[in-house]
């Protein structure tokens, strides 16, 4: 009855061992089987046991610990180089980890498919935090690694930069750099850094072949990710991320507010000033204001922006937006170009120009959007994944740690091989 609530394959139950306030120990070994010396062949004898204490699923609401009473044997013959050793079985428990093998299969799970933290994982089996984040790299990342077929042939690829973590006394920001087929709304992998380099040998690894299927570059509108497709997909159209258009646009429209609150009032904003009052209303989609938040919104410029700039911008804004309300791919180009050279108004604020002049400087890619219908929508899927991830950790401090978290809960890992998957 014992063995078959421990439900493990060839192993006998030697005892349980209940205290209070402790996890429930289960003692066993395995079932006796002649071992022959891995040198000479010669029939080992059995030398001495070795208790290992192994973490367990919980048993009847209790975490729970394995006994494993490990044979040592020792080489009968005197002329064997080999010694002693110790029974190994990855069915009970990988090499390595102080854990059951079942344990770190089920952990991979809780953590890596349903988004659950590492400390709470931890606390219902009863143990440290290191035990955990140990099995799920191992387990994780042959799930996500040793799996050549993960991943196919990709259509639209993109390039994204995330913050991982602020880092040290002075929060310093740790960036990392997500390569994401956009077409599906997949995680292909996270590198280190937010320079050209990493994400350029990564797309060089995967081969020729891989490169050639894609058609389609998506990125911010960052210089050093430019460089990269220029030298891995030359071939590709790149295309400038709508998200992070209008992001540029709203960034500069704050920066405007901010100066011109600064110019009239000679502070930062404060509750009651009219520009600080308006930063909500601002930045928000004009269509998605009511009659009297618009109504609100210009009394509010009246009161606090006596030049008209931060209408100027605002209205910039909205126009950007505008970009993105048709698709019609011959209109688009010209659409940018003159939007952008309109914005180069000397009249403008210089906060208009600037964002005018970002406009020309990437018309092509902008205007590529609305040929390549590459959607939006799964990017800020896998976005939302990953911001879920780092919240439930709490940021991350290991980038290996980040990486393989992301990696399971937005990288689509083939979870039917979970059972099969030789730990790390
Ligand atoms: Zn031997």
């Amino acid at each position: 009855m014992c063995e078959l609530l421990v439900g493990l394959p060839a192993v006998s139950v030697l005892g349980v061992v209940s205290r209070q306030n402790e996890p429930l120990r289960v003692h066993v070994e395995r079932v006796e089987s002649v071992a022959g010396c891995p040198a000479c062949g010669v029939v080992a004898h059995v030398k001495d046991r070795r208790l290992v204490e192994l973490v367990d699923l919980p048993s009847f609401g209790r975490p729970t610990r394995l006994i494993w009473h490990k044979r040592r044997y020792r080489c009968p013959e005197p002329s064997c180089p080999h010694g002693s050793w110790t029974e190994q079985d990855p069915l009970i428990a990988p090499r390595r980890l102080r854990l059951s093998d079942r344990a770190g299969r089920w952990i991979t799970e809780q953590v890596g498919r349903c988004g659950r933290s590492v400390a709470e994982v931890a606390k219902e089996l009863g143990c440290d935090w290191h035990t955990v984040n140990d099995a799920l790299l191992a387990y994780g990342e042959a799930l996500v690694d040793d799996d050549p077929t993960r991943f196919g042939v990709v259509e639209a690829l993109g390039l994204d930069e995330v913050l991982f973590v602020r880092e040290g006394e002075y929060r310093r920001q740790c960036f990392s750099t997500q390569i994401v087929d956009v077409g599906v709304g997949q995680l292909l992998d996270v590198v280190p850094g937010r320079s050209g380099a990493a994400p350029t040998a990564w797309l060089t690894a995967q081969g020729e072949e891989w490169l050639s299927h894609v058609s389609y570059a998506t990125l911010d509108l960052s210089g050093p990710y430019r460089s990269v497709f220029n030298k891995t997909v030359p071939k590709a159209t790149q295309v400038a991320d709508p998200f992070h258009v209008v992001k540029l646009a709203n960034l500069k429209l704050d920066e405007c507010r901010r100066r011109v609150q600064n110019e009239l009032f000679g502070h930062r904003g404060r509750k009651h000033d009219p520009l600080y009052r308006a930063r909500l209303l601002l930045t928000k989609a004009d269509e998605r204001l009511s009659d009297d938040g618009r109504e609100k919104l210009m009394g509010l410029l009246n009161a606090g922006d006596p030049h008209g700039e931060v209408f100027a911008t605002w209205r910039a804004k909205e126009l950007v937006r505008g970009l993105y309300d048709h698709d019609d791919a011959k209109l688009a180009l010209s659409f940018v170009q003159r939007l952008g050279n309109d914005l180069q108004d000397p009249d403008l604020p210089e906060e208009a120009r600037s964002l005018g002049r970002t406009l020309l400087r990437w018309q092509h890619q902008i205007a590529a959007w609305h040929e390549a219908h590459v959607s939006n929508g799964p990017t800020e899927a896998t976005n939302n994944l990953i911001k879920r991830v780092k919240r439930v950790a709490f940021g991350f401090r290991s980038f290996r740690n980040y990486r393989i978290r992301a990696l399971l809960y937005a990288g689509k890992p083939n979870w039917s091989l979970l059972a099969t998957i030789t730990p790390r």
